[in-house]
């Protein structure tokens, strides 16, 4: 790649990124989805994107990762997280004991990572809720609990110092990032735009490899309305917004780096709108649960990943409900959804 041209390859674009000073350190995650993208701003204040998860293993590779870089855990001045899943901010707190570093996030982030226990308990207990009411069966749901449990070791409670909301600016020495605030994976999602250099750091906002899952979250906004969130409209109405970006560079939390991020969003809402008509399909002759759908949709997956299934079709069942194609049933407190002729 010649100096200053447009990237065209995940090679080039790490290359465009480093150029940059913002480097990825893949950290190992026990989740599904393989290594956690963290990234590591060559600046003032050094700074560190997301910390991977909390684990002996995550660590050493995180710190071989910085070593690689001439640099040390306890240099860094700044840790940044861009949501409050695990594999992003569970070493939290290891890494600002060690560092002293300040914590830049969402101003919704403060009050769920101060008390982090509470907070995904009332996360289980709302997930719990939402699989009863759509048809996942009582047991199967417990069972499901439990492993969110036994995997809540992972996370991490922790300290944010800087509040960052939609809008502002967050300046390092040689690099100014606007915030924007894109839920729809998660309430919290943040992304970080470096307009000079046309990069954009994503986290799980939008991914390469990987269709970015909507999952249904307990709304962290205390003046939100308790009921189910939309994610999967929410989630579309952030990737639009992101569309607009002039970015040369979209850097994932997962995965290789995105050069067409328009592109890759007109690709995701295309599925998305062929997925709603399947759904619509499969409505025709009979009411079914969102379980029942999910079921009929990815078989044994639908149970193994029952939180994640679920929350796909919902969110294409708000799809339809918003265009007046379905309608719920509420029956004995489970939902069935029909298709409305
Ligand atoms: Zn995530």
């Amino acid at each position: 790649m010649s100096a200053g041209a447009s990237p065209s390859s995940a090679r080039d674009a790490l290359t465009f990124a480093a150029d940059a000073g913002i480097h990825c350190l893949a950290v190992p995650t026990p989740f599904a989805v393989g290594r956690v993208n963290c990234y590591l701003v060559d600046d003032e204040p050094l700074t560190l994107v997301d910390t991977g998860p909390n684990s002996g293993k995550s660590l050493d590779e995180l710190e071989r990762a910085l070593a690689s870089h001439g640099r040390t855990i306890e240099e860094l001045g700044l840790i940044v997280l861009t949501h409050q899943h695990m594999d992003h901010v569970g070493l939290l707190e290891v890494l600002v004991r060690r560092s002293g570093a300040e914590v830049a996030a969402l101003h919704l982030l403060g009050p769920y990572l101060a008390d982090f226990k509470t907070s995904v308990a009332a996360d289980d207990d709302f997930s719990h809720e939402v699989m009863r009411r759509h048809g996942i069966p009582d047991d199967m749901a417990t069972v499901l609990g439990a492993v969110g449990v036994a995997f809540r070791a992972f996370g991490s409670r922790g300290r944010v110092t800087q509040e960052l909301h939609e809008g502002d600016e967050l300046a390092l020495r040689d690099h100014t990032f606007s915030i924007m605030h894109r839920p729809g994976h998660s309430p919290s999602d943040t992304i970080f735009w470096d307009a000079d250099r046309q990069i954009l750091i994503g986290g799980d906002h939008l991914l390469a490899h990987i269709s970015s899952n909507p999952l249904i979250h307990r709304p962290l906004d205390p003046r939100a309305p308790r009921t189910r969130p939309q994610a999967l409209i929410q989630y579309i109405d952030s990737m639009l917004a992101t569309r607009e970006l002039p970015a040369q560079v979209v850097l994932g939390g997962h995965g290789e780096p995105i050069v067409d991020h328009a592109g890759l969003i007109e690709e995701r809402l295309r599925l998305h709108d062929r997925r709603a008509e399947k759904m619509l399909r499969m409505l025709e002759p009979e009411p079914l649960t969102a379980h029942e759908i999910a079921v009929r949709m990815w078989g044994n997956v639908a149970v193994t990943q029952a939180y994640l299934t679920l929350s796909e079709v919902l969110g294409h069942l708000d799809l339809l409900a918003r265009d007046e194609l379905v309608r719920e049933q509420v029956d004995d407190g489970v939902v069935r959804f029909e298709a409305v002729r």
